[in-house]
């Protein structure tokens, strides 16, 4: 019997589609970029490396410059105030930024991977166009929740839960090592929203906001950032975080609509 075919939707294509055409389409716009960051590294980030270090923040002016530059868009698409680079683009951009502390890509990267990337492959048209050009922009800073004490590599057996409750979801659960927690204005939060089924499929994406009432996020041990030399990687305790149901998901990749 023939195997059951596989049903691909809209998201699914414009994340394969994405990395299909993932080509320099512009070399001389990609050089100038690339140029500019290289001097912004060279003159800027790495004579405040130990800064950095000291204060375990980036600070403001820097921040500034970073957003002048564009780095907290390079992956967002352009419609949405992004650079919209392809994948080979941004990894050009990411080895000059490797050249210094990854502190200071720890602040960016969540914007241009984890923090954003779940809603410009699934996120609705509304959500898209709430977050993504603030995203964009940095003038919102973007996390994404998943680990717990509990629960690293073994993802799925997270334990945090979201309840349907009228027209919200109601999260409990605590989640640890978030870079930016202490920064982000959103969280991607995973969370199990269907208790019967332990699995990867009984899990969902929830958008929370800083200001929802019941989040908390701490902040991470001195040794940690000591040790590690990046940013703060934090703890977050969401407590009956209420989220109303039109602001739920993104679905996580391959759940089931609940
Ligand atoms: C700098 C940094 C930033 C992070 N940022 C985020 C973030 O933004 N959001 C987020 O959700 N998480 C974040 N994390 C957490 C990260 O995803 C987890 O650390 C990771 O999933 C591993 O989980 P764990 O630390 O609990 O280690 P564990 O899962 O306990 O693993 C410990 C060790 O055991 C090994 N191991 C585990 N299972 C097996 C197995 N079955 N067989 C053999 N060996 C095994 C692992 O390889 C590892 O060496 C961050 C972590 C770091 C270090």
């Amino acid at each position: 019997m023939p195997a059951p075919a596989i049903e691909a939707g809209p998201s699914l294509f414009s994340h394969v589609g994405r990395y299909d055409v993932a080509m320099i389409r512009d070399p001389e716009t990609l050089a100038a970029l690339r140029d500019g960051v290289a001097r912004f590294v060279r003159d800027r980030l790495i004579p405040n490396e130990a800064l950095v270090a000291e204060t375990d923040s980036v600070p403001e002016p820097i921040v500034a410059e970073m957003r002048a530059l564009g780095l907290f868009g390079l992956s967002i698409p352009e419609a949405y105030g992004g650079l919209g680079l392809t994948m080979e683009e941004e990894v050009t951009i990411a080895f000059e930024l490797g050249r210094t502390s990854p502190a200071f890509r720890s602040l960016l990267g969540t914007n241009n991977g984890i923090g954003s990337q779940g809603l410009v492959f699934a996120g609705t048209p509304e959500q898209k166009a709430d977050y993504l050009p603030r995203l964009a922009s940095g003038e919102l800073i973007a996390a994404f929740a998943l680990t717990e004490p509990g629960s690293g590599s073994d993802a799925a057996s997270l334990s945090t839960s979201a309840r349907r409750d009228g027209g919200h979801y109601v999260l409990n659960g605590t989640k640890r090592y978030i870079t930016n927690a202490t920064e982000a204005g959103i969280f991607t939060v995973m969370a199990r929203t269907d208790p019967a089924d332990k699995s990867a499929h009984g899990i969902s994406a929830l958008i929370v906001e800083r200001e929802t009432p019941g989040s908390r996020s701490a902040s991470s041990t001195a040794r940690w950032a000591t040790v590690a030399r990046t940013r703060a990687t934090s703890s977050s305790r969401i407590v009956e975080s209420r989220r109303r149901r039109s602001s739920a998901a993104p679905r996580a990749p391959g759940s089931r609509p609940r």
